[in-house]
């Protein structure tokens, strides 16, 4: 049985026509509880006792005044719905009844017959469910606001337009906008949200994505634009909002600021996919680096049975890159090696790799290979591509490649041989004349087993006193007089015999050992020089070579300085002879190192000239007394006899610098009349003397060349030449 309705009637019907007593007759009586107040004023007296369920106002009309004491009723008693019955039948006077607070709108009179108790009674128990509903849902959204307003996330609400209907308190501090501002706003003309990478605007995106009906969650890498402009970084979602039968009644946003935290872990874990990028990558170009090509090249052969295909290795080395890096300095070089890597990656298949191995080494893997001609070709076309002009910075660079190539399964079956083999093979292309490809053969390990022994061999040397210095006498041309020796090691191998300078003192540096052996040189060439000034014989200087590891050496210096010292040798008496490459290695220090020395009075010789990258614009940089010519432009006398522009060139500006200019590579007396003719100061070669045993040398010293080395050219007869042997 239905609990009874508390009714409180206010019968304020003025014009007299009161409520029809019927209406609250049986069955009423049964199902309400009546209680009446005769006018407005007793309202407030009535609510605490009887605590109605529904105000039932009986107004003839609702005029202005009857209006008033609804809204009055409404203040006194916001909880109590309140009905109105009324005789006038007018839709504008009933709206504005229901939008001063009445529940319900009820007519009653002649035209719509009297108001039967039972609808009476159903309209007051719909009044009071219809109130408590309202109640229901203003205080659901009213948490909801409150809810919303207390967490830290912002969270904003559109409608199906996309304008804004809500910002909770933290969108509202976060975008800048107030809601009272932002309301009604479409949402993408407040919130602009930017893409972290991109930087392109996705507010648009949110309401497209919301439209779509897909919920969209971005963890990461986007900026909300705030309204004074400051981008803050920012997660988000937004999500539709479904009205009836499923339709989009509008969005819901939610962002928050990516916290300093979580921006550490973020950037901690990007800081683990960039190590673990650089762990497999070169960092100069970006090509895989030596771990990862090894990975490759093995995947490559577990796959090619299964293809019936070859995988073939091409190890390429530059040619005279090392001259660039040195003359024109590192910055330069790394761009050309840039260029190289981008080149290379645009002559092969997408399913190749080009990698960098370290320095100016680059590994080619092909996989999926049918032909070893295949190779062949890729090899030529790489060739052709990197002697093409590389324009850096404001040069025009030229450098070849020497490629030396390995294929899968002849010439090893894992990636650690075909690579060592590629490489070995690389060698001999570089011996055979550079700018060429070698297919790796068997034999050719012996030679880089060779190359192995000679540096294992070379570390016993020093304590076995296989080493012993020759010495090459230097030639004043103009009197044929002695001008000075250049000490030359020898290296006396107990098994191979004599080996070269040229071969082992690469290895030496290689391997570190240069240190050790150039300090033995220089103590024992100083030792020498003392020896022979001390017996008397007319030496002039004596020249030691220094290779590029030993000047670059922090005690270099201090060392020559000792060794002088330790000797007894005058400073004046030594000349130290230095290549470009040992020169332009860390040029400002260098510099400074040969000011010092050329302090204490030692010469400095810049040995090998004319062979370097940018050996001109360097000479006026480097304290320097001599200019030695290289071997290959007097050698062009007898091979290119037209092509002598560069040799006069060269001894013209060496004089005009003011600097003694030594030919070197003398092998011929027209090679000497050459270079009497026109005036080239001092040579050295084999046509004057090769180099010498000690104890020959001595006797040269004292003789004086024995042989007649020097022809008279016609331009230098008359006299100048009397004290010269022919
Ligand atoms: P370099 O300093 O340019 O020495 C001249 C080289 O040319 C010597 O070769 C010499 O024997 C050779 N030579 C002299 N006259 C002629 C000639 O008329 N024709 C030809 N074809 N060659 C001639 P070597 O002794 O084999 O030395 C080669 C290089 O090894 C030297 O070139 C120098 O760079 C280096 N070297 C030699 N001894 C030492 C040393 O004690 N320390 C260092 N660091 N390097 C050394
Ligand atoms: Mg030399
Ligand atoms: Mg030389």
């Amino acid at each position: 049985m239905c609990k009874k309705l508390r009714v409180l009637l206010l019968d304020n019907n003025l014009a007299g026509a009161p409520l029809p007593p019927a209406t609250f007759t049986e069955p009423l009586s049964h199902n309400i509880e009546l209680t009446r107040a005769d006018c407005m004023a007793q309202i407030p007296t009535h609510l605490p006792n009887h605590a109605p369920d529904v105000i039932l106002l009986v107004l003839e009309s609702p005029d202005a005044h009857g209006l008033e004491t609804l809204r009055k009723i409404r203040a006194s008693a916001p909880a109590v719905p309140v009905v109105l019955l009324t005789a006038v039948d007018d839709d504008a006077l009933a709206a504005q009844a229901l939008q001063a607070g009445a529940q319900e709108c009820l007519i009653m009179g002649p035209q719509h017959g009297q108001l039967n108790a039972r609808d009476l009674l159903r309209a007051l128990r719909h009044a009071v469910e219809r109130k408590r509903r309202e109640d229901a849902l203003f205080a659901e959204k009213d948490r909801t606001q409150a809810v919303l307003n207390c967490i830290d996330d912002a969270v904003v609400c559109t409608d199906a337009a996309g304008n804004i209907r809500f910002l909770n308190l933290a969108a509202e501090k976060m975008s800048g906008w107030p809601l009272q501002e932002a309301g009604g706003r479409p949402i993408s003309t407040v919130l602009q949200i930017l893409d972290g990478v991109s930087r392109e605007i996705v507010a648009s995106r949110v309401d497209i994505e919301a439209g779509r009906g897909a919920p969209m969650h971005r963890a990461g890498d986007s900026l909300l634009l705030r309204r004074d402009k400051i981008e803050i970084p920012i997660e988000y979602s937004v999500a539709p909002v479904h009205g009836v039968a499923a339709s989009v009644a509008g969005t819901v946003l939610v962002f928050r600021e990516i916290g300093a935290a979580r921006e550490m872990a973020r950037a901690a874990q990007k800081m683990a996919l960039e190590m673990a990028h650089s762990a497999q990558h070169d960092y100069l170009t970006g090509l895989p680096n030596r771990m990862l090509l090894n990975d490759r090249v093995d995947h490559a052969i577990a796959t090619a049975p299964r293809h019936l295909s070859k995988v073939a290795v091409l190890f390429l080395d530059l040619d005279g890159f090392k001259h660039i890096n040195d003359s024109l300095g590192h910055s330069i070089g790394d761009k050309l090696l840039q260029s190289i890597a981008q080149r290379l990656l645009n002559c092969v298949r997408a399913a190749d790799t080009v990698s960098r191995r370290g320095g100016d080494e680059f590994v080619v893997l092909l996989s999926e290979m049918e032909h070893d001609e295949d190779a062949a070709v890729s090899a030529t076309r790489i060739m052709e591509a990197i002697k093409e002009v590389h324009s850096v910075d404001q040069h025009d660079l030229y450098v070849t490649a020497s490629i030396g190539v390995s294929v899968y399964p002849d010439d090893g079956l894992n990636s650690e041989t075909l690579i060592k083999n590629a490489d070995t093979a690389m060698y001999y292309a570089k011996e055979n004349g550079r700018q060429k490809y070698q297919f790796f053969k068997p034999a050719m390990n012996v030679r880089a087993v060779v190359r192995q022994s000679i540096k294992e061999s070379l570390r016993p040397a020093l304590r076995r006193r296989e080493f012993a210095l020759h010495y090459q006498p230097k030639i004043r041309l103009l009197t044929g007089e002695i001008t000075g020796a250049e000490a030359l090691i020898r290296w006396t191998h107990p098994v191979r015999g004599t080996v070269s300078p040229a071969e082992f003192i690469p290895l030496a540096e290689d391997c570190g050992l240069i240190l050790s052996i150039g300090n033995w040189v220089l103590r024992e060439a100083c030792k020498q020089a003392l020896n022979w000034l001390g017996a008397g014989l007319p030496l002039g200087t004596m020249a030691v070579n220094v290779s590029a590891m030993e000047l670059r050496h922090e005690n270099f210096l201090e060392g020559v300085l000792a060794v002088l010292d330790e000797t007894g040798l005058d400073p004046a008496y030594l000349e130290l002879e230095l290549t470009e490459t040992v020169l332009m290695k860390n040029a400002e220090s260098t510099t400074s190192i040969l000011k010092a020395l050329r302090t204490k009075g030692v010469q400095i010789a810049f040995d090998d000239f004319g062979t370097g990258y940018s050996s001109l614009s360097h000479l006026r940089k480097f304290p320097l007394d001599a200019l030695k010519i290289d071997q290959s432009f007097v050698h062009q006398l007898s091979t290119a006899p037209d092509e002598t522009t560069i040799l006069t060139a060269i001894i013209d500006i060496g004089r005009k610098l003011k600097l003694r200019v030594i030919a070197e590579g003398v092998e011929t007396k027209e090679d000497l009349a050459f270079l009497q003719a026109h005036d080239c100061e001092e040579a050295q070669g084999y046509y004057l003397s090769r180099p010498l045993p000690p104890e020959q040398f001595a006797k040269l010293l004292q003789s004086g060349l024995q042989r007649a080395p020097l022809v008279l050219h016609p331009r230098l007869m008359g006299g100048q030449l009397a004290g010269l042997r022919r």
